[in-house]
Order: C-alpha cells, then sequence, then structure tokens
C-alpha cells in the first residue's frame, strides 16, 4: 500500500457513522493539529477498534496516509476512555462544548500542544467526580479562554486595546480586541472590575484553579470571549453553559 505511516495521541472530537459499517472520525492530535480519518468496519460487533471510537476518547492511534484527504485507521489503544464523565449528564454537556470549540478554533495541521494538552487537562477534571468545579460555568469559560490564548486569539487585558491607556478601563470591545478606556468606548459594551479581573486571574493560572465570580461577571466574560473570536478568529461558539 502506498503513502505513509503516521502513529500520534489524539482525542476524538466528533465521530460520525459512515456508509453501511464505517466511522468518520475529526481528530485533534498532539502532533499533527486537526486530522479527520476514517476507520473501516468500525461499527461491525467485532470490530477490532472496539468502542473506542467514541467522542472524548483519547487515543493512541496509527494512521495510514493514502491519497485522499481522510487518513485510514490502522490500529488503536485507548490512552483514557474517560468513563466517569461519560456517566454524568453536565460533563457530557461541558465535554461536548469544549470539543466543539476546539473544532472550530484549531482547525489547521499545525501542532499545538499547549491546546492538545489544555483540553487533555479539562476532560480528566470532567472525569474526576472530586472536581466539583469541573462543570462550572466559571471552569468553562476558563477553558476558552486559555484556548483563545492557546490559539493566538487572546484578548488584551492589561491597557486599553485601542489607545493604550492603562486606566479606566470600563468597557470591552471585540473588534478592538481587549479592554478598552472610557474615552475609546465606542463600540464596545461595559466590562465590570469582576469580570476584567477574572479573565486577568484565569489566563494566568491553571484549569484547575479557575477564579469565581458571580453570573452576571461571567456572562461579561462570556460575551467578551465570543466577540473577540468573532471578529478576529471568524469564529462562532456555541454558549460556554
Ligand atoms: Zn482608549
Amino acid at each position: 500500500m502506498a503513502g505513509t505511516t503516521l502513529k500520534t495521541e489524539a482525542v476524538v472530537l466528533r465521530s460520525i457513522r459512515y456508509a453501511e459499517a464505517d466511522r468518520i472520525l475529526h481528530l485533534y492530535s498532539a502532533t499533527k493539529g486537526r486530522i479527520g480519518a476514517i476507520a473501516k468496519g468500525a461499527r461491525r460487533p467485532k470490530s477490532r477498534f472496539g468502542g473506542r471510537l467514541e467522542p472524548f476518547f483519547r487515543l493512541n492511534l496509527v494512521l495510514h496516509e493514502g491519497r485522499g484527504e481522510l487518513l485510514t485507521v490502522t490500529g488503536v489503544s485507548t490512552v483514557d476512555g474517560y468513563p466517569r464523565l461519560r456517566a454524568s449528564g453536565a460533563a457530557l454537556d461541558a465535554g461536548a462544548r469544549a470539543c466543539d470549540a476546539v473544532l472550530r478554533l484549531l482547525d489547521t495541521t499545525e501542532p499545538n500542544p499547549p491546546a492538545y494538552n489544555l483540553l487533555c487537562r479539562y476532560l480528566s477534571m470532567l472525569d474526576d467526580p472530586a472536581a466539583e468545579r469541573g462543570t462550572s460555568l466559571a471552569t468553562a469559560l476558563s477553558f476558552r479562554l486559555k484556548l483563545a490564548l492557546a490559539a493566538g486569539f487572546a484578548p488584551e487585558l492589561a491597557a486599553c486595546a485601542s489607545c493604550g491607556e492603562a486606566d479606566h478601563l470600563t468597557g470591552f470591545s471585540g473588534a478592538a480586541g481587549g479592554v478598552v478606556c472610557a474615552g475609546c468606548e465606542a463600540g464596545s459594551f461595559p466590562l465590570s472590575e469582576e469580570a476584567h479581573a477574572f479573565m486577568v486571574t484565569a489566563v494566568g493560572s491553571p484549569l484547575a484553579e479557575a477564579p469565581e465570580a458571580e453570573e452576571r461577571a461571567l456572562r461579561q466574560v462570556e460575551r467578551a470571549v465570543s466577540e473577540t473570536l468573532e471578529h478576529h478568529a471568524h469564529v462562532q461558539l456555541r454558549a460556554a453553559a
């Protein structure tokens, strides 16, 4: 068989039934960014792939790269199946939103280890029943902010994104790409100190130490991240929770 063999670790973002017994996989890999692959015969009862080719599975994959756009899965073993995540409706929902954000924001074959590791850490948190805050809106937004940072679309938080002024930062402008001062607030929406502080802390902390904030502030954060990504990455994300 012509072509090359690729071995990589990857997370299944989406798994689609295809033809009689196949699956098409949208994968986010540690070493090749986004990969599209086909697993032939994966839906047959005695498939050697077993039930692993489902969303959220973290896998070691052997893939054959031929002439087509899709790679062919030739070998697979499980790194982590996150069984407790699968047993919780809230965790499944949070995981699905996270995978959807990765699908929309990271669509190239450029490897992005910070983004890959962030996704794996979040799935581990959602799989840990002791991590009560895993499914919280604050953690979902911390994930989203850190993902934007990893993808190169972090909002400007230190000074006015329009004029550089360091004080009186009272608004947020997606078009400007960050916080804005009172003099540059045209086209912005009001951003509370609490929402601003949340973003600064979330970007600088590990995901497991995501800060807390009131729901109202968190919704401002969500809007700030969404508008930044719409303007600068041309990506629209689903609601964070
Ligand atoms: Zn300004």
